[in-house]
């Protein structure tokens, strides 16, 4: 993580917001080649999903809505995550990434030692150590093994274990509080009334715009059933613990689709082709298929009104997480809208003559999570022959061709002659017309290759003398092999047409 972290500030991916005034906790701002992924992405996930299907539509709908929308769909009442302070250091835990293991001294159970997620092992030992020296029994053996394996989530711990238990940065038990719930939408107030009626909320997701204009999209008459509807959008949450870079943060974006189906369709067969669309559309944009997995949520785990939820996870540089996730949300958000606008939500079925208020299947997908494990899966160190054939170690980002932030490189071969200058800048010109490129004239013709592999330019163009003097081809470089083939302008275009817009 720490060597993604660094490149993306060192080639203007990712900055943490306001860094000037030492950042804020939960924001990111991206840079000239991070803006440029991240529409990639974007634009990746809208070709595939909305330009090339006839079944689902697009939508853009409003940051901040009717504070109903949010009463409606559960979110008032219900979008909270389990706060726990530590009165000592001041910290806040999310309970349910908490843990607390048994401090066994002589097989006697003197207190417990609490951990976040994804704590080493060797961490927690020190910590049952420090809190063995505070009873005064450091002769006492300790149980090494039951640290290792007897962990229990904080929310389930006791009100005894509570009161025995070390926090991570304390220094004496017993001061962490009992979890409580703490509401994760960002309250804002709109209009000059600054009473309780003006009170609305930044969206923390984007599918309620999508079911509160269901019924537009139904009454423009475009669709039938099964049909989607797809909106991609910043969402806000106040997260308890903001972490691990872009993975988890306040402010972020969502690509999400609702597709509505008849009440009585196979939604397990369509939940599963959802499951395997998702996984190839992961692929399709460079993800390994190795690194993604599928988390299938236990029954008793769901809301109520759910039928069943797959995560798809992938392994990211802190552990197997969350990436994309498809749900089956019955019809349970169209009802809720129907009881609390009046309004129908019911649609004329065509096929079968009949009325109903349509299930729904939500894959939802976050923008900078799917950046994340992106530039996780591009990262590579190799080792490459350098111009005078030494072999030299390189950082490189081997992005789809379909996401990268610039498309190809020009190289003039020499700055100082203008007749290659000249045909170069041509070609530069003619290829901007359509995609992002990048024109670099100075230094070694090795080091600029090595410039645009750190930030995963795919393909390098070099104009050299063969191309003024002989038969007007270039030099492609491929980025991944390093390996150059001399091609004509039309060869060239056709080949980065199939490679970029594929
Ligand atoms: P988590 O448990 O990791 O906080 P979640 O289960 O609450 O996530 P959903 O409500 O299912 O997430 O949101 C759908 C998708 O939106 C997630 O799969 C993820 O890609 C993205 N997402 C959710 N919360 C965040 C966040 N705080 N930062 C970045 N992306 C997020």
């Amino acid at each position: 993580m720490e060597d993604i972290v660094g490149l993306c500030k060192r080639r203007g991916f990712i900055f943490a917001s306001s860094e000037i005034y030492g950042g804020y906790n939960g924001f990111y701002d991206y840079g000239p080649l991070g803006v440029e992924l991240r529409n990639n992405i974007k634009q990746a996930w809208w070709r595939d999903f909305v330009h090339r299907r006839d079944d689902i539509e697009g939508l853009d709908s409003s940051i901040i809505m009717h504070p109903k929308i949010w009463k409606a769909s559960g979110h008032v009442d219900g979008f909270s995550d389990p706060l726990v302070d530590c009165k000592e250091s001041k910290k806040r835990y999310r309970a349910d990434q908490l843990f607390i293991a048994p401090v066994i001294l002589d097989g006697e159970t003197c207190g417990y030692v609490a951990f976040v997620e994804g704590a080493d092992a060797a961490a927690i030992v020190k910590r049952a150590k420090k809190l063995r020296d505070s009873l005064d029994k450091k002769q006492a053996t300790l149980d090494e093994d039951a640290l290792a394996t007897q962990h229990t989530e904080f929310t389930d711990a006791t009100d005894a274990q509570r009161a025995q238990t070390l926090a991570p940065a304390a220094t004496a038990v017993g001061s962490l509080t009992a979890p409580r719930e703490f509401k994760l939408m960002f309250e804002t107030k709109v209009g000059p009334l600054a009473d309780d009626s003006a009170v609305a909320y930044l969206r923390p997701e984007t599918a309620q715009g999508i079911f509160a204009n269901y019924k537009n999209i139904v009454d423009t008459g475009r669709v039938k059933i099964p049909f989607g509807i797809a909106q991609t959008g910043k969402a806000f949450r106040n997260e308890i613990t903001p972490r691990n870079f872009i993975f988890h943060s306040r402010e972020f974006e969502q690509m999400e689709i609702e597709y509505f189906i008849a009440p009585d369709a196979d939604w397990k067969a369509l939940h599963r082709d959802w499951i395997d669309q998702c996984t190839n559309w992961l692929v399709s944009i460079g993800l390994s298929p190795e690194g993604i997995t599928e988390d299938i949520h236990p029954t008793e785990k769901l809301a109520f009104y759910s039928q069943a939820t797959t995560d798809l996870m992938y392994q990211f540089p802190h552990g197997e997480q969350e990436l994309w996730g498809i749900a089956c949300r019955s019809d349970y958000d169209l009802k809720q809208h129907q009881e609390h606008s009046g309004k129908s939500m019911e649609i004329f079925d065509e096929a079968t003559k009949r009325k109903y208020v349509p299930h729904v299947i939500e894959p939802s997908l976050g923008v900078d999570r799917t950046l994340l494990a992106v530039l996780t899966a591009a990262y590579c160190e190799d080792e490459v022959p350098n111009d005078k054939g030494q072999v030299e170690k390189r950082t490189v980002m081997k992005f789809s061709p379909k996401i990268a932030p610039v498309k190809a490189a020009v190289f003039p071969l020499l700055k100082n002659k203008p007749e290659l200058v000249s045909v170069a800048e041509k070609l530069y010109k003619k290829l901007q017309r359509r995609w992002n490129v990048f024109y670099d004239a100075s230094g070694a013709i090795g080091r600029r290759y090595r410039r645009q592999d750190e930030i995963g330019t795919p393909y390098g163009i070099t104009i050299d003398f063969d191309t003024i003097e002989k038969d007007g081809t270039v030099t492609l470089r491929d980025r991944d092999t390093c390996e150059q083939r001399r091609v004509t302008e039309a060869e060239l275009i056709e080949f980065l047409e199939a490679q970029i817009d594929g």
